[in-house]
C-alpha cells in the first residue's frame, strides 16, 4: 500500500469532489442528491478510510473481496450505516462471502455468476444488483456485450429471480468516455432499470451529464495507489 496522504489533504480532497459533484449535477437541471458518491478506497488502508468516514461519507467501493473482508469488518463496527459496493470481478467461489459483506455488488457480469447468485439469494435478503456493461467490447475487460445485455437482464430476472437495479461500466482508458456513458444510460433506459454507476476520477462531471447516479471516485480522493 502507498503512505497515505495526510488527513487534511485526504479530507479537503473529498470537501473538493462533492462540491464539483453537485456543481455538475446543477448544471445540467439535476438535483445534487440525485448522484451518490461512491468512495473508492482500494489499495488504502483504514486509517486513511477512517478520515474519509469522520467527514460524513458512507458509501464505499472496493474491488476485490479479500482485501475488503481484511478492512472493513472492524469499520462497520463503528459505523453501522456503512454502504458497501463491490466493483470488481466476483469469483463464483467467493460468492459467499461477498453476499456476507457487500451491500451492492456492481459486477453482476456473465450468466455462471448470475446462476450462483440467484441459487445463494433464494429466500433471502440479496445485495443490490448492478450488471456490468462491457460498452467498448474490450476483450481483457468484464461485462456483457452491449448486444447481450438485454438478453441477460431478462435472463437475470426470469432464469434466476435477481432484481438488477441498475447498469455500471468502465469505459475503455483511451477513448473519450460519454459515447460510453450516453451507451449505457440507453440500455438502462429500454431494461427500465434506474441506476447508472459511471464516472471515476477522471471522467465523473461527464457521467453526471449523462445521467450517473453513481459516480466511483477513488485517486482524486485518496491519491495516487
Ligand atoms: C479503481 C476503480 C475506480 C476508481 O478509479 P479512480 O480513477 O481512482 O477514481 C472506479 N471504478 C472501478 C471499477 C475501479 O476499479
Amino acid at each position: 500500500m502507498p503512505a497515505d496522504l495526510p488527513a487534511p489533504s485526504v479530507a479537503a480532497n473529498l470537501e473538493a469532489v462533492r462540491g464539483r459533484i453537485d456543481a455538475a449535477a446543477r448544471a445540467c437541471g439535476r438535483a445534487p442528491g440525485d448522484v451518490t458518491l461512491v468512495a473508492v478506497s482500494k489499495g488504502h488502508g483504514v486509517d486513511a478510510i477512517r478520515v474519509v468516514l469522520e467527514c460524513g461519507q458512507r458509501v464505499f467501493g472496493e474491488n476485490r473481496v479479500q482485501e475488503a473482508q481484511a478492512k472493513w469488518p472492524e469499520l462497520r463496527r463503528e459505523y453501522p450505516d456503512i454502504e458497501l459496493h463491490l466493483i470488481g470481478p466476483l469469483q463464483t467461489n467467493k460468492v459467499a462471502d461477498a453476499l456476507a459483506l457487500f451491500d451492492v455488488i456492481e459486477t453482476l457480469d456473465r450468466p455462471r455468476l448470475a446462476a450462483k447468485l440467484g441459487a445463494a439469494c433464494a429466500g433471502k435478503s440479496c445485495p443490490r444488483l448492478l450488471v456490468q456493461v462491457n460498452t467498448g467490447e474490450e476483450p481483457q475487460k468484464a461485462g456483457v456485450a452491449p448486444l447481450e445485455a438485454d438478453a441477460f437482464i431478462a435472463s437475470c430476472i426470469n432464469d434466476h429471480g435477481l432484481k438488477p437495479t441498475g447498469l455500471m461500466c468502465i469505459p475503455p482508458v483511451d477513448e473519450e468516455a460519454a459515447p460510453h456513458f450516453a451507451l449505457l444510460a440507453k440500455i438502462a433506459v429500454r431494461n427500465g432499470l434506474d441506476e447508472l454507476s459511471m464516472g471515476m476520477s477522471a471522467d465523473y462531471e461527464t457521467a453526471i451529464t449523462f445521467g450517473a447516479t453513481h459516480v466511483r471516485v477513488g485517486t482524486a480522493i485518496f491519491g495516487v495507489r
